[in-house]
């Protein structure tokens, strides 16, 4: 079997192992985490990650609802594969100056 995990289908309908970036309403990317579990209520245990080390974050395991997740700042990716991708080729905005937005994370 030597079928690469990404060609294979995504189950979309869980989340959960799922890989995503948030950006501020200036489109610029904040974060990027991964969903470790699914609660009760449609809240959600996630685990953000460092961008240059690209590990997690020591303060980043974190409870979101799908309320929150559910708009145009959380992008969504089957694998961290895809993530990296995206990020590196995918347009992303991750430039080192604030944008005017004036809401982009402290960091
Ligand atoms: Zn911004």
């Amino acid at each position: 079997m030597t079928a690469r995990k990404a060609q294979q289908a995504t189950d979309w309908a869980d989340l959960v192992g799922k890989f995503f970036h948030t950006f501020c309403v200036g489109g610029r990317a904040q974060t990027q985490g991964r969903i470790l579990a699914r609660l009760d209520g449609g809240y959600y245990m996630i685990q953000t990650y460092e961008w240059i080390s690209g590990s997690p974050s020591f303060t980043g395991t974190r409870i979101a609802h799908v309320s929150v997740m559910s708009n145009e700042h959380w992008a969504w990716y089957a694998t961290d594969e895809d993530m990296r991708e995206a990020y590196e080729y995918g347009g992303i905005d991750h430039g080192r100056m604030k944008c005017v937005c004036q809401t982009d994370a402290d960091d």
